[in-house]
């Protein structure tokens, strides 16, 4: 006899996505989840110290227009251009449920971020993944296959491993009638974006996030830059699903984070600098990684185990990722710090191996 109620047979039920943990205490070296170790540009600090708390009882601006604008005209499109959603996972999910509507699969790596598939299953569509070759790149040849539809992160999650727009070009001539989404969660970290690639191609999605290099992760800001078309159909879903999503403190601190361009790049200049350095140290520690061009280092260790690094990490109070998953779980995935949390990184490595 089982004990499932009659209604349970009708529940939409969803294995979740697992996010990186969230440690209580404070004191934890956190590197597990690609945060950004610096505090976000002083005028979002300046924007909530200012702010009229008696606005908070009005709805937000459905439209966000005021970070819309800012990303316009940072990233040289039109408003219209232009989606904003509540963190890029938002929008991910809002772009999943509008545009992957086919019989036909769609299209993502064997290793990438461990979303889509937790997207696909929920809106019962269709997908097939495509295995990365042996050094974890993208074979782009095998995407020429009939598909209801492409998403790719670049760099790749969690690999870090880095393709240049042309490489995505080729991708979208091969598909054009296929909705192609590239998710440049890290691309500020030293690649080149596919933004100006959607004048060409007006079925080129390309999604960001204020989440890792804008050191806004707290405040849930993603958007979707394309052709105007593909911006209305979003909207559409959107706002038939809920019409207030951003609230007007994400709006107008996301919006004076964009605005300072000085802040943002400095702040990536370090980032990578210690991304840089921390290779070395790495390789003298004897591990091998992939030439990431993300705000993480995605490692494998020469002789010891990377469940037993990661537990012993966990124990000194460094968090790290590590998936027990087919061709991964050898490697540890090790979010980029500040130049001292990466030596205290070290240096439990060095008492550990
Ligand atoms: C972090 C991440 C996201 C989601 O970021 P949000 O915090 O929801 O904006 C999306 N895609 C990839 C590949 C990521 O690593």
């Amino acid at each position: 006899m089982s004990n499932t109620a009659a209604w349970e047979n009708a529940v939409r039920r969803v294995v979740p996505y697992t996010p990186g943990e969230q440690p209580k205490n404070q004191n934890v070296i956190k590197l597990n989840t690609n945060e950004n170790p610096f505090p976000p540009s002083p005028s979002v600090e300046k924007i909530l110290r200012e702010y009229d708390t008696s606005q908070l009882r009005k709805y937000p601006d459905t439209d966000s227009v005021v970070l819309v604008n800012e990303l316009a005209k940072r990233y040289n499109v039109d408003s219209d251009n232009v989606f904003v959603g509540v963190g890029s996972d938002d929008v991910l999910s809002m772009a999943f449920l509008t545009f992957f509507g086919s019989d036909k699969p769609i299209l993502f790596p064997d290793i990438t971020y461990s979303f889509y598939d937790v997207w696909a299953d929920l809106y019962k569509i269709p997908y097939k993944t495509l295995p990365l070759d042996d050094n974890f790149r993208i074979i782009k040849e095998d995407y020429n296959i009939p598909n209801g539809g492409i998403v790719i992160p670049n760099p790749n999650a969690p690999t870090g491993v880095y393709e240049d727009p042309s490489f995505f070009e080729e991708i979208l001539k091969a598909n054009p009638d296929s909705i192609v989404i590239v998710d440049e969660a890290y691309i500020d970290f030293g690649g080149l974006s596919c933004i100006p690639l959607t004048k060409k191609y007006p079925n080129l999605l390309v999604v960001q996030t204020f989440s890792k290099s804008r050191n806004l992760a707290g405040l849930r800001i993603g958007y979707a830059i394309g052709d105007k078309k593909l911006i209305k159909y979003m909207n559409d879903v959107k706002f038939s699903v809920n019409s207030y999503t951003m609230n007007p403190l994400s709006q107008l601190c996301g919006a004076a984070a964009v605005a300072d361009e000085e802040y943002f790049q400095k702040n990536l200049a370090e980032i990578i600098r210690v991304r840089e350095y921390s290779k070395e140290r790495l390789l003298a520690l004897g591990f091998t990684f992939t030439d990431s061009k993300s705000n993480f280092l995605f490692a494998k260790h020469n002789t010891k185990d990377a469940g037993e690094i990661f537990s012993e990490l966990k124990e000194k109070g460094i968090y790290v990722r590590y998936w027990n998953k087919a061709r991964i779980k050898d490697y540890l995935r090790i979010t980029i710090g500040t130049q001292e949390e990466m030596d205290k990184l070290f240096s439990a490595l060095e008492a550990i191996l």
